[in-house]
């Protein structure tokens, strides 16, 4: 089936066509119809499937004949989770609709304010905002939603990963009820589905993975390996297997740093993508690695979240993701558009439910391998009490014992009792935490 076939008129095929984008993918031939009909959809997609285009497209070809705008006034809204990921579906919606009147802007926290409502001023066909933002820019009067027409949610389970939710809800009630309503997600938790009905009826469900399934294309691999030799293991994978780039998720920001202050001083030019840093010092990250002037980029779960970087051969899990959900999202940023790429995880004795985890949701187990010369030797770590081992009691406790006298020690004990029943209960909490993070 073509594109043509899809519904879309010239100006649209002519982009398409410069783009090399022969054939539409499954989700675009599966979505394009229904979006164009005006019908609601929740669609199953990850990043690298052509999502971002099944959404655009049709957008575009229904807003390009329409008259324009009011001032400060959008006719569709894409709310995604983070600054990247706009920045990213607004180039789709500049390069699809260039030879279209497409009028378009993204916004986002972390970036001049004020720029961005001069691009709100004249109204703008389609809007791309991360949720934060955007209700800013509407506290300030500087952006009406009331004649929005398509609503799209795009990384629908990142954005309520972040706790968006509210912001997302505040922003729907912005605007019209009979608006069209495009929800897509790489997983379908209890609460996306919750979320996806709230938005309205005549929904139509897409799939083209199934959901919580990894991309085919892409090789997975577990290396197991000591903790403090994750870094000489990366460094001699890339160094002997000649990587020519590799994508590495680190959890923390700390730990991003010291990953690429490591593959640094091995003659491996490497760059971080990270909360902690400005705007514009991700942005040209993202550039140069993108561009190849940087081989490896370091980066943590939200700042990489939804980035396309098209022929990235290599995808490493420093550390194992703590909810298995984020494995699908960062193993998806290789093997895209049908191409090959290998995930690589890196396995260290304390991360094995993590992995338990991951592959429950999969639904199959990942190869393990263990390289020479990085043979694990740590143990795990022993749960019982060591020997000089005294609960520690606060100050308040201490106080309240010494005043009532050893008589009383029965009694402060059942304090401690009922702190380690609480203790329990906490545990508990954090379980059903990571059940539902599985979920999610
Ligand atoms: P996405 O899943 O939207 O992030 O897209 C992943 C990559 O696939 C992007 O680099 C797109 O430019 C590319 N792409 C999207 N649609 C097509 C298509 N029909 N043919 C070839 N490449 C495509």
């Amino acid at each position: 089936m073509s594109f043509k076939e899809l519904g879309l008129s010239d100006p649209i095929l002519r982009s398409l066509e410069d783009l090399k984008h022969s054939e539409p993918s499954e989700i675009q031939k599966q979505a394009i119809p229904i979006v164009l009909s005006g019908k609601n959809i929740m669609a199953a997609a990850q990043t690298g499937t052509g999502k971002t285009g099944s959404f655009v497209l049709p957008m575009i070809e229904l807003l390009q004949n329409q008259a324009k705008p009011y001032r400060k006034h959008v006719h569709a809204l894409v709310l995604t989770p983070t600054r990247e990921l706009a920045a990213q579906v607004r180039e789709s919606v500049y390069t699809y609709g260039k030879f279209t009147s497409t009028t378009s802007a993204a916004i986002f926290g972390g970036a001049k304010i004020f720029p961005q409502k001069s691009k709100l001023k004249k109204g703008l066909d389609i809007l791309v905002a991360t949720p934060g933002r955007l209700l800013d820019l509407h506290n300030q009067k500087s952006v009406k939603l009331n004649q929005v027409q398509i609503l799209v949610l795009d990384e629908a389970d990142h954005m309520l990963d972040m706790g968006f939710i509210h912001d997302i809800k505040k922003i729907i009630a912005l605007t019209p009820p009979d608006r069209q309503n495009l929800l897509f997600s790489a997983t379908f938790s209890p609460e996306i589905k919750k979320l996806a009905q709230s938005l309205g009826t005549n929904l139509v469900e897409i799939a083209v993975d199934s959901p919580n399934s990894t991309v085919s294309a892409i090789k997975q691999i577990v290396y197991k390996v000591d903790k403090n030799q994750k870094s000489n293991l990366l460094s001699h994978l890339i160094h002997s297997e000649q990587w020519p780039q590799a994508l590495v998720f680190s959890r923390t920001k700390h730990g991003s740093e010291k990953i690429a202050k490591k593959l640094n001083a091995a003659d491996i030019h490497t760059a971080t993508i990270h909360g902690d840093k400005t705007q514009g010092a991700r942005t040209r990250a993202l550039r140069e690695f993108k561009e190849k002037d940087v081989r490896v980029l370091v980066a943590t779960d939200v700042a990489a979240r939804g980035i396309d970087i098209s022929n990235l051969p290599y995808v490493v899990n420093f550390d194992m993701p703590t909810y298995p959900n984020d494995y699908i999202h960062r193993i998806g940023r290789t093997g895209r558009a049908g191409k090959a790429g290998t995930a690589i995880s890196f396995l260290s004795i304390d991360e094995q439910k993590f992995l338990r985890g991951i592959e429950e949701l999969i639904d199959s187990k990942i190869p393990q391998k263990i390289e020479e010369g990085f043979k694990p030797t740590d143990k795990p770590e022993s749960r019982s009490k060591p020997k000089n081992f005294r609960s520690k009691k606060s100050g308040f406790e201490k106080r309240q014992a010494a005043k009532k006298g050893k008589g009383d020690f029965k009694k402060s004990n059942t304090g401690s009792k009922n702190r380690s029943s609480q203790n329990k209960k906490k545990g508990s909490k954090a379980k059903t935490r990571w059940k539902k993070g599985k979920g999610a």
